[in-house]
């Protein structure tokens, strides 16, 4: 029996199997079916992903390098913009190691055109603070833009689709276009804090003011805290009156 036939044959044996009114176990089906014609991989140790499985399995979801139950307002990741700006709730979600599963994970994130990973995530990090009241207050959420140029050429920003999961989960309004990348900065992956600091001078510009709000930042990667210090300042530059929280999936440590 030639493949199309016989994959014929499996969606006709499934359609006259499966009982009428099951739909749970429709879905079942369907997902366990979908998984045989084309098998989804978790994208850190590319194993075969199962139906009750959604983006990682089961084994690296468990695994992950988390941060865990960390003060948002005192820790290594709000201590980065200490004395630099006023900041208030800061919190990554899981600790970034180049030689990890974190890494397999931000790679598949941001050059395996996954978006569908990152709206993920960004649930997954919302399900876990919502309940520690870590958006309290918060007014709106704006995503750390790439350069234009970047995010043409990558088809998406990995930090817009974290940011959209965190929005449809807690309800708090994603932002666009309220600053703008105006240069597309060097890759920063060999500079020291200090090259950061100088190659991320004037490198966002804010297109409108959100005056009174209580801004959340959302990006991939917390490093030396220069990018994300630079967009804050470029957004508080056009008011004074607003405050600023940061998330992060990862951190550099
Ligand atoms: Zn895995």
């Amino acid at each position: 029996m030639g493949r199309t036939r016989s994959l014929a044959y499996g969606a006709y044996l499934l359609l006259i199997v499966v009982p009428f009114g099951c739909m749970a176990s429709l879905k079942t089906w369907i997902c366990d079916f979908r998984d045989i014609i084309r098998p989804r991989i978790c994208p850190i140790c590319g194993s075969p992903l199962n139906s009750t499985e959604q983006k990682l399995c089961s084994c690296c979801l468990l695994q992950l390098p988390y941060v865990g139950k960390e003060d948002f307002y005192d820790n290594p990741s709000s201590r980065l913009f200490w004395g630099r700006i006023p900041v208030e709730r800061v919190y990554s979600f899981i600790r970034y190691r180049h030689d990890s599963e974190s890494h397999n994970l931000l790679t598949s994130l941001k050059y395996r055109h996954r978006p569908d990973l990152g709206v993920w995530l960004g649930e997954l990090i919302a399900r876990e603070l919502l309940p520690r009241d870590f958006f309290e207050d918060v007014d709106c959420i704006v995503a750390v833009p790439l350069h234009w140029r970047r995010h043409l050429h990558r088809g998406y920003n990995q930090s817009i689709e974290l940011a959209r999961g965190i929005s449809k989960t807690t309800g708090i309004p994603l932002l666009r276009r309220v600053v703008e990348r105006v240069r597309n900065n060097k890759s920063q992956t060999r500079m020291s804090t200090h090259e950061r600091m100088q190659n991320t001078q004037h490198l966002f510009c804010a297109r409108s003011s959100l005056s009174g709000r209580h801004v959340l930042l959302v990006d991939d990667v917390l490093t030396t805290g220069a990018t994300l210090l630079a967009c804050a300042q470029a957004i508080m530059a056009t008011s004074e009156d607003i405050r600023i929280s940061i998330l992060t999936l990862a951190r550099a440590s």
